[in-house]
C-alpha cells in the first residue's frame, strides 16, 4: 500500500473532504490523526476504522490548540506525522458591500491563518525530528481562481493558501518536503448543501461533466500527492472540478 507506516494528520476530519481522506488515506496504509473542531464528528470519523488512530479536538485557527494537538500526536505515535492535510475551513457568504468585518475576518481565521499554523507547528516538528520525505496538502479552491460573488472573504483566503503553498514549498523543499494545493470545484458535502438550488444549478451547467464531485475524488487526489507517487509535485495546484 502506498501510505504503508505513515503518519497522517487531517484538520477539518469530521465532515466532507477531510473525512473522506481520513478513509482512503487509512485504506491506503496511513495511520491517521483526524482533526477537528467538534471532538465528536473526529471521533465519529475515526471509530470505523480501529484503536491504533487517533481523534483530537481543535480549532486550527488557535495555535494553542495546534500546539496541544502536536504533543498529544508525539506522546503517542512519538514522531510527527509526515503528511499534513489542511481540509478545514468555513464559509461565511455575503456581497462585499454588505459583509460584516466579523465575517471577513472568521474566514480569513480559520481558512488562511489556520492552515499557516498548522503548516508552521507540524512542519516544525518534521524538521526538528528529520522526517524527511514529508507530504503537505492543502485544500484552497477553484475560485480562489475565478472568484465568485458573494465569496469576497473565502475566495481571497483561498488565493492566500494557494499562495501560502507555493512559499511553503519553496522553503521546505531542502528539508524534503513538499507542499501542494487542490483546488476543488462544487464537491457534495455538508459545506455545499446550504447553497441554493438556483446557484447549483449554474455551477452544474457550467461543469463540463455535468455533475458534482464526490469528496472521494478529491480524497483520492490527497493520496496520491501524499505518496511518493508524485515525489516530484510541489508547489503545485492542482484543479479537481470536472472541466
Ligand atoms: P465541510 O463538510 O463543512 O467540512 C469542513 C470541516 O472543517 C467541518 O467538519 C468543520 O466543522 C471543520 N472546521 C470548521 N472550522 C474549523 C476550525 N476552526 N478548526 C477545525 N475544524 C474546523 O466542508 P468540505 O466541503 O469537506 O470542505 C473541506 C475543504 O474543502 C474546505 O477547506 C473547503 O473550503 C474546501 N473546498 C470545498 C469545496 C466544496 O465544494 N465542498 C470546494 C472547494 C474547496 P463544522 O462543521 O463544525 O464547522
Amino acid at each position: 500500500m502506498s501510505l504503508s507506516g505513515k503518519l497522517a494528520v487531517i484538520t477539518g476530519a469530521g465532515s466532507g473532504i477531510g473525512r473522506a481522506a481520513c478513509n482512503i488515506l487509512a485504506r491506503d496504509g496511513a495511520t491517521i490523526v483526524a482533526i477537528d473542531r467538534i471532538g465528536a464528528s473526529a471521533a465519529a470519523t475515526i471509530k470505523p476504522l480501529g484503536d491504533s488512530h487517533l481523534s483530537l479536538e481543535v480549532d486550527v485557527s488557535s495555535s494553542d490548540n495546534i500546539r496541544a494537538a502536536l504533543n498529544d500526536t508525539l506522546k503517542k505515535y512519538k514522531k510527527p506525522p509526515s503528511i499534513v492535510v489542511n481540509s478545514a475551513g468555513i464559509t461565511k457568504d455575503n456581497f462585499l458591500l454588505k459583509m460584516s468585518e466579523q465575517d471577513f475576518d472568521d474566514v480569513i481565521n480559520v481558512n488562511l491563518k489556520g492552515t499557516f499554523l498548522v503548516m508552521q507547528n507540524f512542519a516544525q516538528a518534521m524538521v526538528a525530528h528529520n522526517i524527511g520525505g514529508g507530504s503537505i496538502v492543502n485544500i484552497a479552491s477553484i475560485v480562489g481562481k475565478t472568484g465568485n460573488m458573494g465569496q469576497v472573504n473565502y475566495a481571497s483566503s483561498k488565493s492566500g493558501v494557494e499562495s501560502m503553498t507555493r512559499v511553503a514549498s519553496k522553503e521546505f523543499g531542502k528539508f524534503n518536503i513538499r507542499v501542494n494545493a487542490i483546488l476543488p470545484g462544487f464537491i457534495k458535502s455538508p459545506m455545499t448543501d446550504k447553497v441554493p438550488d438556483k446557484v447549483k444549478e449554474i455551477y452544474l451547467q457550467s461543469c463540463a461533466l455535468k455533475r458534482f464531485g464526490q469528496p472521494e475524488e478529491i480524497a483520492e487526489v490527497i493520496s496520491f500527492l501524499a505518496s511518493d507517487k508524485s515525489s516530484f509535485v510541489n508547489g503545485a495546484s492542482i484543479e479537481v472540478t470536472g472541466g
